[in-house]
């Protein structure tokens, strides 16, 4: 069946799913064609309309980033895209300039090149948008996370000389390794709103 093998290869190759289960959904969009057809046809249109940003590591669905265009003095810095979903629907209402570090493994804290790529991105939202002043870490305490805010901070002061950040992060005293998608609202609330300054 080489059509049904390049289906389960092709479902495979999408992150998170793993051959069996690949193989069980291959046997489920061709038991339900019709259905499925028409599910995968949505999906298309709307693959077509949402767009992840190359810079902020988050997603627009207009022909530019509502997020990396966003005035404000103020950004977050967030882990990944868990927290970046906790904090959208914990703070609907209200609109939020978020940078995704998209650390997904420990060890992303700790690889030097991806670190380079990171504080890249960083750099060039920040030269971007001269209205920032205030970076504020929401990174889980812990000793892999001081590390990045020092790194953060010398390079940018090198970076931008005569900008006078003021940085922030989430204060000590929070349980240590939490995992902020994990928070419930109330707690993310608490999290997001008590920080202390660097
Ligand atoms: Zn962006």
């Amino acid at each position: 069946m080489k059509n049904l093998n390049i289906l389960i290869n092709e479902l495979n190759l999408l992150s998170s799913i793993g051959p069996k289960q690949a193989q069980r959904l291959a046997i489920e969009f061709v038991k339900n064609k019709e259905e499925n057809l028409k599910k995968l046809d949505k999906i298309s249109k709307l693959l077509n309309e949402i767009n992840f940003c190359n810079i902020c590591k988050t997603f627009y669905e207009n022909d530019n980033c509502d997020n990396c265009e966003l005035k404000s003095e103020l950004i977050y810095i967030v882990e990944n895209l868990n927290d970046y979903f906790k904090i959208k629907d914990s703070y609907k209402n209200q609109e939020f300039k978020i940078f995704n570090l998209n650390f997904n493994r420990k060890n992303d804290y700790l690889n030097n090149d991806y670190l380079n790529k990171v504080i890249l991105r960083l750099e060039k939202m920040l030269k971007s948008n001269s209205d920032i002043l205030k970076i504020s870490f929401l990174t889980p305490p812990s000793l892999e996370s001081e590390i990045i805010i020092r790194v953060f901070q010398k390079e940018l002061i090198k970076i931008f000389p005569t900008r006078k950040f003021l940085f922030s992060k989430i204060k000590l005293g929070v349980p240590k390794d939490l995992n902020i998608s994990y928070l419930n609202i109330e707690t993310m609330k608490y999290v997001f709103d008590n920080q202390e300054d660097i």
